[in-house]
């Protein structure tokens, strides 16, 4: 689950500085289940903004995650009129939820949120990071366990010679991820796995941005690359809604 949280009120005022009506588009997954884009969210949003003295002239909960630009293109779609209406869209999802949007839109379109990690959800109200995104994952070695997220230095081999009683000399609250993941060899019975020296971790597999199109599998043996590769722009025909006076 992507993780976000609110921008303070303030902030997203701020941001809508010199729009008058605002249109919403909410997250029917993460942020619905994390309670940042939902549709109790929307409505508060929506009050809040009227109270402000905002224009909120439409709401949209997409049929399927925002960042899905198939459905939300279509979701858009049907509400046209009320965004034929709007000066500035306000988007209560994660980052790439925004940009699909904004993509899709010919009015200036905002994040209410701050997008902050990849998790697990332990709770409604409890979740923790539990992966950086790394394009290569070590899981297999490390008894199910990220020493990239987890390990404060995110140490490929450890642990260091700061950890204390089985916690982290960076922040002590937090277990030491090399102790954990040794104990869980241990449990295994994959110790020897502690064993191994792994080679520094290769980030050219996390450079940004990074596009994989499955359309290319077979044709060069592979669809994923790692490395930069620009996402194409949005043309005008991919863009829904319009400018006030403008065409869909
Ligand atoms: S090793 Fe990389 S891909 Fe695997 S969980 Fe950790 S950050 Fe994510
Ligand atoms: S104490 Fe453990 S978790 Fe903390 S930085 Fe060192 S190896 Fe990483």
């Amino acid at each position: 689950m992507i993780i976000t949280e609110q921008k303070p009120l303030d902030e997203i005022l701020a941001i809508l500085e010199g729009h008058e009506s605002v249109f919403l588009v909410g997250c029917p997954i993460c942020a619905t289940t994390w309670g940042t884009g939902g549709e109790p969210q929307l409505r508060q949003m929506k009050a809040a903004l009227e109270a402000a003295g905002k224009r909120c002239v439409g709401t949209l909960m997409p049929e399927e995650s925002t960042c899905d630009q198939r459905t939300t293109r279509l979701m858009l779609r049907r509400s046209k009129e009320a965004l034929e209406q709007a000066d500035a869209v306000l988007v209560l999802a994660c980052g790439a939820g925004t940009q699909t949007v904004a993509a899709l839109v010919d009015v200036p379109t905002y994040p209410a949120n701050n997008t902050l990690y990849l998790a697990r959800l332990q709770s409604l109200m409890v979740s923790d990071e539990r992966c950086r995104l790394c394009g290569e994952c070590v899981l297999a070695e490390t008894g199910g366990i990220c020493p990239v997220t987890l390990c404060a230095k995110g140490l490929a081999n450890g642990p260091c010679g700061g950890y204390r009683d089985g916690k982290c000399e960076v922040d002590g609250t937090q277990d030491c991820a090399w102790v954990l993941i040794y104990r869980r060899l241990h449990e295994l019975g994959q110790e020897e796995r502690f064993q191994v020296i792994r080679e520094p971790k290769d980030w050219s597999k996390a450079r940004h941005p990074r596009l994989i199109d499955k359309r290319l599998e077979g044709e060069k043996g592979e669809s994923t690359k790692g490395g930069a590769q620009p996402a194409p722009s949005p043309g005008p025909s991919q863009r829904e809604g319009k400018r006030k006076g403008g065409e869909a």
